[in-house]
């Protein structure tokens, strides 16, 4: 996933959404943003050095693994409002095509049609 790659998006330039339907929808992602950016606490960080060192292992594991998701979705937020400032927000990055209003304001920062998407997750 090549979030920062702008060289490598299509810069289409969407026309079946409103201003007001944009701002909207950047309102809906900034929200969305600052309820995920919240701290992870690490348990294992003032974890008991008595503990058993696979419990350890596994909850350091699993505090990783809730990091690398919220870095992903504050990274996908951050990707679609880039894509706002660009004026480009709303068109799909593969193949151009128009993402409709409807699948934007279920999924804001959506950057790929269904069809792309689809093919995108296998
Ligand atoms: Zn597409």
């Amino acid at each position: 996933m090549a979030i920062d790659e702008i060289d490598g998006v299509k810069m289409v330039k969407p026309t079946h959404l409103s201003p007001t339907q944009v701002e909207g929808l950047r309102a809906q992602l900034i929200a969305e943003r600052s309820e995920v950016d919240e701290p992870i606490e690490d348990p294992t960080e003032d974890a008991d050095l008595a503990d058993d060192p696979g419990t350890r292992l596994s909850e350091r594991q699993a505090f990783e693994e809730m990091a690398a998701r919220q870095t992903a979705v504050v990274e996908a937020i951050d990707h679609a409002i880039k894509r706002i400032d660009l004026g480009v927000y709303g068109t799909c990055e593969d193949c151009g095509v128009e993402i409709p209003f409807e699948r934007l304001e279920a999924v804001p920062d959506a950057v790929l049609c269904i069809n792309c998407q689809a093919k995108a997750t296998g």
